[in-house]
C-alpha cells in the first residue's frame, strides 16, 4: 500500500495485537459498559475499533514522515508492527529544529485525533458528570456503538500521545529532548547519549514496576496484576533495547560517514567467464571460498551478470550438471551495484533495505570490488568501533 508516495508495510505481529484488541474489547470492555448489547454488536464494534486504532497509528507515523519530507529527508517506508508504527527514514535530520518538529508532530497528531473523537463522541450527550468513575460509567451505559467506539478511540489516542511524550529516547518525547539538548550543546553525540541514558532509566523503571506487579504488588498509577506486569516489563525491555541500539547506530553512522566504498571493499575476489560450466564454478570456486556471488565478465572485462550462491542452491542436480555460468547468472538489470566513491553508510543501508549480502562495486562498467556486510563489520572492528545492531 502507498500513501503520499510512502510504502506502508504491515508486519505479521500486528495480527496478534489486532486479535488482542478485538478480544479485549468484545469480551471485556464492551460487555462491562453495555451489558445489554448482543454479542454480534460487541464483536463488530470491536473489529471496527481495532481497525480505526491502526488507522490512527498510521496517521501518527505519516505525520512524522510528512514533516521529515518537508525537511528534505527521504522516507523509505512505514512499518506497522506490534508496538505501533515506525517510519524508516533515510538518515537522521541534520538540524535540531528539524528533529524537534519531526518528533513532536506525531504525539500532536494523536492528541488531535483523540480530542476530536472524544468531542464528536460526546456531542449531544446530555451532561456527562466527570466527577467520579461511577458517574462516567453511568453515562457510558446509554451510548450507541458509534459513540462508544469514538470514546474508546479518543482515550486510546490520548494515552498513545502521552506515552510517546515520555522523554525516553527513542520515543518521540525522547527525540524532542534530544533535539533540545542538541540545540543547547551543539553536540549530537552527547545529546543522544544523555537522551538514551534517560530512555534506559525509564525502561528499567518499567521493568521494575512490571516485576513488582508480577510479584503481586500494586504500583502507583499503573495498578497491579500478572498480565499487566508482564506487558509492562516486556515494553520496558523493548525500550531499553531500542535506546541502546539507537545510540550505537549513531556511533556507527558517525564513523561510517564519509568513508568511501573503495576503502572497505574486497579487492581479492574471483570473477568467472560466461562459458564456464556451472559444475566447475560450484566445485572449484564456491566450495573453496566464502565468496557467495561471482561476477561474470566478458572478454572486454565488462560485467555481464552475476552468479549467486543463493540461486545455485535452488537448482536441480540436472541443471547444475548442464548449465553454464551465463545460464545461471542474473543479468545486470537485476543486480544492485555501487560506485567506489559512494558512502559506506549508504551501502550498509542498501544491504539492509534490499535484504542482500553483497554488492559489486562498478567503476565505469568494470568490477573493481565486492562489498559485503562482513567487510563493513571488519572495517568497524579494525577501527575500534561498535558493531551496528541494526541492518
Ligand atoms: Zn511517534
Amino acid at each position: 500500500m502507498r500513501i503520499a508516495g510512502i510504502d506502508i508495510t504491515v508486519d505479521w505481529s500486528l495480527l496478534i495485537i489486532f486479535l488482542l484488541i478485538v478480544w479485549g474489547l468484545a469480551a471485556g470492555v464492551f460487555p462491562q459498559w453495555h451489558p445489554a448489547w448482543p454479542p454480534l454488536t460487541a464483536w463488530l464494534t470491536a473489529v471496527a475499533a481495532a481497525l480505526l486504532f491502526f488507522a490512527s497509528v498510521l496517521a501518527h507515523e505519516l505525520s512524522h514522515s510528512l514533516v521529515a519530507r518537508a525537511y528534505g529527508i527521504r522516507v523509505r517506508r512505514i512499518v506497522l508492527y506490534v508496538f505501533g508504527g515506525m517510519a524508516q527514514i533515510e538518515h537522521e535530520p541534520g538540524r535540531w529544529v528539524a528533529e524537534l518538529w519531526m518528533a513532536i508532530v506525531g504525539p500532536l497528531t494523536s492528541l488531535a485525533i483523540g480530542f476530536l473523537c472524544l468531542f464528536v463522541g460526546l456531542v449531544g450527550v446530555a451532561h456527562v458528570d466527570l466527577s467520579s468513575a461511577a458517574s462516567v460509567e453511568h453515562a457510558l451505559v446509554g451510548l450507541d456503538p458509534a459513540r462508544t467506539l469514538l470514546l474508546w478511540l479518543g482515550q486510546i489516542n490520548v494515552i498513545l500521545a502521552i506515552f510517546n511524550l515520555v522523554p525516553a529516547f527513542p520515543l518521540d518525547g525522547g527525540r524532542v529532548l534530544r533535539a533540545i539538548l542538541w540545540g543547547a550543546t551543539h553536540d549530537l553525540r552527547r545529546a543522544t547519549r544523555w537522551a538514551s541514558s534517560l530512555g534506559q532509566a525509564f525502561a528499567w523503571l518499567l521493568i521494575g514496576a512490571g516485576i513488582a506487579m508480577v510479584l503481586g504488588f500494586s504500583v502507583p498509577i499503573l495498578g497491579g496484576g500478572l498480565i499487566n506486569g508482564i506487558w509492562l516489563a516486556f515494553i520496558g525491555w523493548f525500550l531499553n533495547n531500542a535506546a541502546l541500539v539507537s545510540y550505537r547506530q549513531l556511533l556507527t553512522q558517525e564513523i561510517l560517514q564519509d568513508v568511501p566504498v573503495s576503502r572497505v571493499m574486497l579487492t581479492h575476489f574471483e570473477v568467472v567467464p560466461p562459458q564456464l560450466p556451472l559444475e566447475t564454478l560450484i566445485d572449484g570456486y564456491m566450495q573453496r571460498s566464502d565468496q557467495r556471488a561471482y561476477p561474470v565478465m566478458g572478454a572486454d572485462e565488462r560485467l555481464i551478470g552475476m552468479v549467486f550462491q543463493r540461486d545455485v542452491e535452488r537448482l536441480t542436480p540436472e541443471q547444475r550438471r548442464t548449465m553454464t555460468a551465463r545460464e545461471a547468472m542474473r543479468p545486470p538489470e537485476q543486480i544492485t551495484v555501487v560506485r567506489p566513491d559512494e558512502d559506506v553508510l549508504e551501502v550498509l543501508n542498501l544491504l539492509a533495505q534490499r535484504d542482500i549480502n553483497q554488492v559489486p562495486v562498478l567503476d565505469h562498467d568494470r568490477v573493481v570490488g565486492l562489498v559485503r556486510r562482513a567487510d563493513i563489520l571488519r572495517w568497524l572492528a579494525l577501527h575500534n568501533a561498535p558493531k551496528p545492531t541494526h541492518a
